[in-house]
Formats: C-alpha cells, structure tokens, sequence
C-alpha cells in the first residue's frame, strides 16, 4: 500500500523535526527550482513496518514571529488535499492556542483521516497540555517526543488505526 501523510500545525510545534525523525536521510524531493517557493519538503518516511511519503508543511524559509498568514493557511490546504491522512501537530508544553484551533479547523474541514500528535512531552511537562489537547476535536493525542523519539510506537499504532 503507497499512502501519503501531511504534517501539518502552526509554526514551532516541532512538524520539521518530526519529518526528520521519520524520513532519516531519505529526504527525496525539494524543489530548488528557482522561483518555486520552497515551503514544502517531501520525502519518504518509515514507521514501524509502514513506508510512506511524508509531505513537511510551513516556513522554512520564513522566520520570526508567524500567525496563520493566507499562505501558510493555502500551503496548508494544498498539503491536507495531496495527502491520505493527516499528522497533526500540537506542542503539549504549549498547550492548544488559536493558531492550533485554526488549523485543527482545516483538518476537521477536509474530512481526511487525522492523527492527533501532542509534542514535545518528554518529561512529562506537557501533560496538561495534552489534555487540553482533546479540545481540538481530532480525538486522542497521541504523546510524543519527536526530538527524544519517545512515542513512536503509539504513532505507528494510531496512524494504523486512522487509515
Ligand atoms: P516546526 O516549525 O513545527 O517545523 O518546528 P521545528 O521542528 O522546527 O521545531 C521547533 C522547535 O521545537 C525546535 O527548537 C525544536 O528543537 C523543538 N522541538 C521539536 N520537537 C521537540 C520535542 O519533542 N521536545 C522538545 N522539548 N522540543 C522539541
Ligand atoms: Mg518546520
């Protein structure tokens, strides 16, 4: 089975460093094109027994402070629309904000199968951000730590469970 994943959420929840984590060094398509907007990074991701490609959403040439801009809401919709299922990324530590609300919005709005992820929660620090984390309506969070790689087996299930 060939199947795509979107990750997407506001800036700073740590989606790139999930990519990274998934996709290794088998990061296989940046468009360098000059005059293309170099906002999305595919490659193609393993968890578990599961191969897939993964699309990386948002900013990685923007820096500073970003709200939900119209292109970063476009790219967004762009990359939920190209995919079969959804991670979407909140940082527990943080816990669910308006962005997080407005994005969660959009994967509710295109019906695509979705994957709840509650970062950063080594440690348990972000525990009750987690929980705030059920208000999104996507379900239940699945605890991550993607810079630790704690939490990936429960990934591997919950994405499973979605598809
Ligand atoms: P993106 O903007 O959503 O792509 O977020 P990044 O992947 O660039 O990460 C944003 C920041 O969060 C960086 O400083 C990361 O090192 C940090 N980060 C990512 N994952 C984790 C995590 O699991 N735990 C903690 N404590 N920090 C993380
Ligand atoms: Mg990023």
């Amino acid at each position: 089975m060939s199947f795509t994943v979107a990750i997407v959420g506001r800036p700073n929840v740590g989606k790139s460093t999930l990519f990274n984590r998934l996709v290794g060094r088998r990061v296989a398509l940046v468009d360098d094109r000059p005059g293309v907007t170099r906002d999305r990074r595919e490659g193609e991701a393993r968890l578990g027994d599961l191969d897939f490609t993964v699309i990386d959403t948002a900013g990685f040439e923007q820096s500073g402070a970003e709200t939900l801009s119209g292109r970063m809401r476009a790219q967004t919709e762009t990359a939920i629309a190209q995919a079969d299922a959804v991670f979407f990324v909140m940082d527990a530590r943080a816990g669910a904000l308006p962005d997080d609300r407005a994005f969660a919005a959009l994967v509710r709005k295109s019906g695509k199968p979705a994957v709840l992820i509650a970062n950063k929660m080594e440690g348990k620090a972000g525990e009750s951000g987690r929980l705030d984390a059920y208000s999104l309506g996507l379900g239940e969070p699945v605890a991550l730590s993607a810079e630790h790689n704690e939490g990936m087996p429960d990934l591997y299930d919950a994405l499973r469970e979605a598809l």
